[in-house]
């Protein structure tokens, strides 16, 4: 016999947690459904020893939709921001000063004089841009258009590259990257525990609003009632045979997902195929010891590199020790990076590192995003979160949607999944 609920979500990630959250403090009958065993998705934390390594360097963006989506369902942020002290710029080998305030860039040897004025001035005027209006143009574009000097424009890039985790300037569209950085300007906070806290409370929140969680749970196939103007979705499969009853189904995963669950059309297929992943490889290091404890944040200019003692900022190690985390930005057509790379960054960075781990983990090709926005399209031709053609069918996700990048969009699409069933409700019931 099939079981039945009004509202299945596919995939126990932020978004599907949010999404299946507000469905169901909003009166909807809600079964989440995560193939994994466990919930989380890409903001899994990984414990060892007491060190917490989320998946990568990740930072909740202070001014944006994650933390209003996370805020209205009561889940705690506990963490701090960090303030700039201690950063750095590394370019062809060698740490300067990176200018992140007026001091530093007034202090630095990252630029000439001319070059300051310049930075000074397109810093300011950057957070004055109505990003909005910025579709069809590259990041790249705007950056010749508005910094006349190579060595300002490089600095601006790799800012820009931090803020929006894209290393290529020529593919992202300037209205998603100028909004994201202006929204880091505003900070970014590191969590206490790390991600999986965010999880934890989102999965407590989903639960005492009468959510159904199933782990260890894919959803195979959807079902379809082909007898009005356009297919409306009936009822789901499970791969261990499992059938429901469903009156809206909320996919929330990648794009690829989404079409796998309707072969065939053609719509979907278009979404996956479009889909650019943006992607990050990720050395992830706990030390018993810093060896340079005032080298807290290191931004590469002439290479896409990160590095980043995230401990600083948030509980993540023991007494003691730090959490590290050495990311590069991949560019366009590169799937993975070397260990070894990263290994060198963390040489210049943290000399003689490799004596004080712990634990350690490298990760070659993280997907970071299931796909950047593009000069062509932007940010207000992302698909969904609506799919117009197939009735009852909805999509959550970092790909989806007009607003925001990273989890800002998952959990902005998933606010907006919400809305629309709720204003459905009310139509139907007037
Ligand atoms: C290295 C790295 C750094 C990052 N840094 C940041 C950062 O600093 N700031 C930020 O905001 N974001 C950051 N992110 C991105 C952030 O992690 C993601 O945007 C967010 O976690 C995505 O959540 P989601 O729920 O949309 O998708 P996911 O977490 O990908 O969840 C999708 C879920 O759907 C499940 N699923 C798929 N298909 C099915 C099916 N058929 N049946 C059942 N389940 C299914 C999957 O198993 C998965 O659990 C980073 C990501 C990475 C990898």
């Amino acid at each position: 016999m099939k079981k039945t609920t009004d509202v299945a979500v596919v995939g126990g990630g932020l978004g599907g947690l949010a999404v299946a959250a507000l469905l169901a403090r909003g009166g909807r009958r809600v079964t989440l459904f995560e193939k994994s065993k466990q919930l989380g998705g890409r903001a899994h934390t990984t414990e060892v020893e007491g060190y917490h390594f989320n998946l990568g360097p990740h930072a909740l963006y202070q001014g944006g939709p994650a933390v209003r989506v996370l805020g209205r369902l009561g889940v705690p942020m506990p963490g701090r921001i960090p303030r700039g002290e201690g950063s750095f710029a590394l370019r062809r080998g060698r740490l300067h000063t990176l200018p992140a305030g007026t001091v530093s860039l007034l202090t630095t040897d990252l630029l000439r004089a001319a070059g300051k004025l310049e930075f000074g001035r397109v810093m300011t005027s950057v957070m004055r841009v109505d990003a909005s209006r910025l579709e069809g143009t590259s990041l790249r574009e705007w950056l010749n258009a508005h910094v006349s000097r190579t060595e300002v424009r490089e600095v601006m890039a790799a800012f820009f590259r931090v803020s929006t985790y894209c290393a290529d300037a020529e593919a992202l569209g300037a209205d998603a990257a100028l909004s994201q950085f202006q929204r880091a300007r505003k900070g970014v906070r590191y969590l206490d525990g790390g991600w999986s806290g965010l999880v934890k409370a989102l999965a407590a929140a989903a639960s005492g609003a009468g959510v159904e969680v199933e782990t260890s749970a894919k959803v195979e196939s959807l079902e379809w009632d082909e007898r009005g103007e356009r297919p409306r979705v009936r009822g789901l499969r499970l791969a261990d045979g499992t059938e429901y009853e469903v009156g809206v189904v909320v996919v929330a995963g990648a794009p690829r997902d989404v079409a796998a669950l309707v072969p065939g059309d053609a719509v979907l297929a278009g979404w996956a195929e479009d889909a650019v992943p943006v992607k990050a490889a990720s050395l992830d290091v706990g030390l018993s010891r810093l060896p340079r404890p005032r080298t807290l944040f290191t931004l590469g200019m002439d290479r896409p590199w990160y590095a980043s003692v995230h401990s600083e900022w948030a509980r993540l190690a023991p007494e003691g020790g730090s959490v590290v985390h050495v990311a590069k930005y991949l560019g366009a057509g590169e799937a993975e990076a070397s260990e070894q790379e990263l290994e060198e960054v963390l040489d210049l960075v943290q000399p003689g590192w490799r004596e004080h781990v712990v634990t350690r983990r490298f990760l070659p090709g993280l997907t970071v995003m299931n796909a950047l926005p593009t000069k062509k399209k932007g940010l207000k031709g992302r698909p969904g979160p609506e799919v117009a053609h197939l009735g009852g069918l909805y999509v959550v996700g970092d790909w989806v949607g007009p607003e925001g990048m990273l989890a800002d969009a998952s959990l902005a699409s998933a606010e907006s999944v919400a809305r629309l069933l709720s204003r459905e409700v009310g139509a139907r019931a007037a």
